[in-house]
């Protein structure tokens, strides 16, 4: 996005590939960090992260995560107007500029209505967008808000050598000088018996502003546009430390995949939502080639993605 912040401790190279050459031949290189979204998907099933990351196997856009980019992009555009104008009708408006942006910047989302030629599907959709973001009002005031950061860019390496990127909806500082870190999501609350996976992510980034900043977060805060629900949790640096082992671990599994090509399909009710399912050995089909060089399995190795996310 034109004009994002980016806070870095370092620069990286997105992406996988081979390492040096060695006498043995090139070894398989790892992707050169980590996010939220990735950590999650090796976590739910490394052969997902498989083709998200190593074989980057396209996947089509759905209408649930693209309306999520349009509302993301309105509620960041609605802190450029002055205090006083961020009202509810004035968010709604934004609206269709924000889907004629979004459809220039990523065309792949007119698929979406491909079908549509009458343009009621659009409609209604546009209408859940409008509903969206009505409800924010109910859980926000953003006349009383004035961000430090929007859609902020962060990437920190930890001592480890480990990579963690990602992208902040929005990051607060109060006088005091407290921060808080927002995420809007456009689902729903999870039950309370899940609360802990969604904080992950928002642990994680924790984690890099305090490895960026010294500032351990004072709040980390969800909101549940789909609900009308916002989910908060204030971490002690304890918190960090153990998404940090849990990353660190993770990573390691990781590594341990990219070298061997053991990427192991974790069936669960997700996989409904998977757009693999026709190259899913789970589901009758053959993955793609590995295309990286492997080395054998060491015998007795540890099962992959069988770690909690925090
Ligand atoms: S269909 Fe399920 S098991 Fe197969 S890759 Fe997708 S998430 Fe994994």
């Amino acid at each position: 996005m034109a004009g994002r912040k980016v806070f870095v401790m370092e620069t990286s190279t997105e992406g996988t590939g081979t390492g040096a050459d060695s006498p043995t031949g090139p070894a398989a290189a790892p992707p050169a960090s980590l996010s939220p979204s990735r950590a999650s998907d090796f976590m739910q099933c490394p052969l997902l992260y498989r083709f998200r990351v190593i074989d980057r196997l396209p996947e089509k856009p759905s209408e649930a995560a693209t309306r999520g980019t349009l509302v993301h992009a309105v509620l960041e555009r609605l802190f450029d107007a002055p205090a006083v104008d961020r009202t509810a009708p004035r968010a709604k408006s934004l609206i269709p500029g924000q889907w004629d942006r979004l459809r220039e910047t990523k065309p792949e989302v007119a698929e979406l209505f491909a079908d549509d030629p009458e343009g009621e599907r659009l409609a209604r959709w546009l209408g859940e967008a409008e509903q969206l973001v009505e409800r924010w009002f109910t859980l926000e005031d953003p006349t009383r808000l004035e961000p430090a950061e929007r859609e902020l860019f962060v990437e920190a390496r930890l001592d480890s050598g480990l990579k963690l990127r990602g992208i902040i909806d929005r990051v607060d500082v109060a006088p005091t000088g407290d921060v808080r870190i927002v995420d809007y999501k456009t689902g729903k609350a999870p039950r309370p018996e899940y609360a802990e996976g969604a904080l992950f992510q928002m642990k994680f980034y924790a984690l890099v502003v305090w490895r960026l900043k010294q500032v351990v977060p004072r709040r980390l805060q969800l909101v549940y546009l789909g609900s009308g629900d916002v989910l908060t949790y204030d971490p002690v640096i304890a918190d960090l430390e153990r998404v940090e082992r849990k990353l660190l671990a993770l990573w390691d599994a990781i590594r341990q995949a990219t070298e061997t090509g053991d990427w192991r399909p974790r069936p669960t009710k997700l996989c409904g939502w998977c757009d693999h399912q026709a190259v899913c050995p789970e589901f009758g089909g053959t993955p793609p080639p590995y295309p990286l060089p492997v080395r054998a399995p060491q015998s007795g190795g540890t099962e992959q993605g069988r770690m909690g996310p925090d």
